[in-house]
């Protein structure tokens, strides 16, 4: 262990290299035990060099965004967190209606700073709280929006170690899913194309939109958001509702009474607590619909 993070002391330096870091606090469930190291990234140099270094060494990692999609494991993670967030989140915007954001970004800021600049198109994604680079290995989207729309050109590193400018069709964009996911990329860079609009009807649409989102969604508790894949033709919420699941709790994990979608950390909830209640849930629903609902959330260590 000191020889590795000595290797990444080379790379990064030493105050952004964390030792045990509970994932709890790095993710919106505020579930997840701690990772062995946890290092932020500030620039995309740093980013190649490390993950680079990390395979060479044959070092697990994970690279997480703002954790907004991931369930964590009680025993936390054995290997190298990655943080690609706040501190590699520059956004520019291009004079061709075009935003280049790092993919630490934050997709509301990235939405904000097209609002300002009367560009359209992010409205969808200024209440999805993930990172650009999050959202686009996901196919974020919401509201009849997703990144596949609005994502130009997307700089990666490949698994083969190249740093490469991939397009919209190259990415493969899936419903939640993409090239990026499948062949596991690092994204580094999103460009987004937009289209010119006017700032006050931006503005309103995305406060209507974020006002639905306060009304209908549980956000006063930490969650994952949608914990299920929308099953083709129906709405995983609703399966679960019609199984009689509402308020249904494993644990400090519960199924939220205001929109059965969303698997919530009610109480303390444990990582263990948070996986049996999605198995659960799968299985209830599958016996009452005959449905098998996709968990769109992503596991990370081991659970029971
Ligand atoms: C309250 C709430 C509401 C939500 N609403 C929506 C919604 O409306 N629509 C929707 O689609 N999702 C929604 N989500 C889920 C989540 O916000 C999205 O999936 C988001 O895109 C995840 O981004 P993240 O940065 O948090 O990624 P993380 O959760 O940190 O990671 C998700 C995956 O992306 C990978 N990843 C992250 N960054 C990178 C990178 N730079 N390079 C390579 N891989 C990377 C991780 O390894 C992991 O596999 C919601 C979540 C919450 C808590």
């Amino acid at each position: 262990m000191e020889g590795l993070i000595e290797k990444i002391n080379s790379i990064i330096e030493k105050e952004r290299i964390l030792v045990n870091e509970p994932m709890a606090e790095h993710t919106t469930f505020k579930i997840g035990g701690n990772a062995d190291i946890f290092v932020r990234i500030a620039n995309e140099q740093e980013l190649v060099k490390l993950i680079t270094m990390l395979r060479a060494e044959n070092v697990p990692y994970f690279v997480l965004g703002n954790g907004s999609n991931i369930l964590v494991s009680d025993e936390g993670y054995r290997g190298v967190i990655i943080e690609v967030g706040s501190l590699f989140n520059e956004i520019r915007v291009h004079d061709d209606n075009r935003i280049v954001a790092r993919s630490g970004a934050l997709l509301s800021a990235v939405s904000r700073k097209a609002m300002e600049c009367n560009l359209t198109g992010m409205e969808f994604a200024s209440g999805i709280p993930g990172t650009v680079g999050g959202a686009v290995i996901m196919n974020a989207g919401a509201y009849g929006g997703e990144i596949k729309q609005v994502a130009y050109q997307v700089r990666a590193l490949t698994p083969n170690g190249e740093i490469r400018n991939f397009s919209n069709a190259e990415m493969e964009f899936e419903y939640r899913n993409s090239r990026a996911k499948k062949e596991g990329f690092v994204i580094l860079q999103v460009t987004f194309q937009l289209l010119y609009g006017d700032r006050d009807v931006i503005d309103g649409i995305m406060r209507d939109l974020n006002m639905k989102r306060r009304d209908k969604q549980p956000l006063e508790y930490p969650s994952a958001g949608s914990t299920f894949k929308r099953p083709k033709g129906n709405y995983a919420g609703k399966l679960i509702a019609d199984a009689g699941l509402k308020g249904y709790r494993v644990g400090g994990a519960e199924v939220s009474k205001k929109h059965a979608g969303f698997l919530i950390n009610a109480d303390h909830a444990t990582g263990n607590d948070m996986y049996r209640l999605i198995m659960d849930v799968q299985d209830k629903v599958l016996k009452s619909s005959g449905i098998r609902l996709e968990p769109e959330v992503i596991f990370l260590g081991e659970f029971k």
